[in-house]
């Protein structure tokens, strides 16, 4: 596979023909989340965005996925990621002062549950990646094929409930959905992807990715059953965080 530009339809993860739109953020994350709501607020990275329903353009990558690996081949990573927005919903209140938490709460005996959950995450962040107009890491491509970790980068969740007591002081449920990143360089224009790093939070439980090409990092929450919860003001790039918060308080 050769450089990627914003003009190339190639798909990130195979190379084929990239005719498959991706979403933002789940669909049926979002369908569910207007049942309880009349509107939504999405966070995309860009601006934040009132949508009218959850068919919105604003919430569709564009063409960076082919249909196979949009559908079948992450079907796995989809239906991990249901079962962790779900035991979200259902207690988020448990996250607050909770420093760790074993994934086997989740997915029981299911092994490979964390690794389909860390995967669908990854390929959320690829499509950003993509989106952008860079080529998405081989490192990147490779756990996405079953590669047990990234050396060139961490994964990890986080809790922030800033955010989501602040959608409770208004009303709402607090279960937002909220994503955001940075990248260097800005441009693909000035060359090859060296640093990227993206969040993409569910309520008061977000996962923070950052990858660099010159540094070592490695722990990826899904190597262990027993994840750490960390308070996401503890964790790198803070200003990716601020930065949304900003914003957001406009
Ligand atoms: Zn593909």
């Amino acid at each position: 596979m050769g450089a990627s530009s914003s003009e190339d339809r190639s798909c990130w993860w195979c190379g084929q023909l990239a005719d498959s739109k991706e979403h933002r953020f789940k669909a049926s994350d979002l369908r569910r989340m207007f049942q309880d709501s009349p509107s939504l607020w999405l966070d995309a990275g860009e601006r934040p965005t009132r949508l009218q329903g959850p068919g919105a353009k604003a919430v569709l990558f564009p063409h960076v996925l082919c249909r196979d690996c949009n559908s079948a081949r992450s079907q796995p990573f989809d239906d991990a990621y249901s079962a962790f927005f779900t035991f979200i919903c259902e207690g988020a209140e448990r996250f607050r002062d909770l420093a760790e938490f074993s994934m086997e709460e989740i997915y029981s005996s299911d092994a490979e549950g964390p690794r389909n959950l860390a995967r669908y995450f990854m390929k959320n962040f690829a499509c950003r990646i993509a989106s952008r107009g860079f080529e998405v890491p081989q490192q990147v491509i490779e756990f996405m094929n079953g590669a047990e970790g990234m050396p060139n980068a961490c994964l990890l969740l986080y809790r922030d409930f800033a955010l989501h007591d602040r959608f409770r002081r208004i009303g709402d449920h607090g279960i937002l959905l909220y994503a955001n990143a940075m990248n260097s360089p800005t441009e693909p224009s000035e060359g090859p992807l060296i640093a990227f790093c993206a969040e993409l939070q569910v309520g008061p439980i977000g996962a923070l990715f950052f990858w660099d090409v010159d540094t070592v990092l490695g722990p990826i929450f899904s190597t262990d059953p027993w994840v750490y919860l960390r308070d996401r003001l503890e964790l790198p790039y803070p200003e990716l965080h601020a930065e949304q918060w900003g914003r957001l308080h406009e």
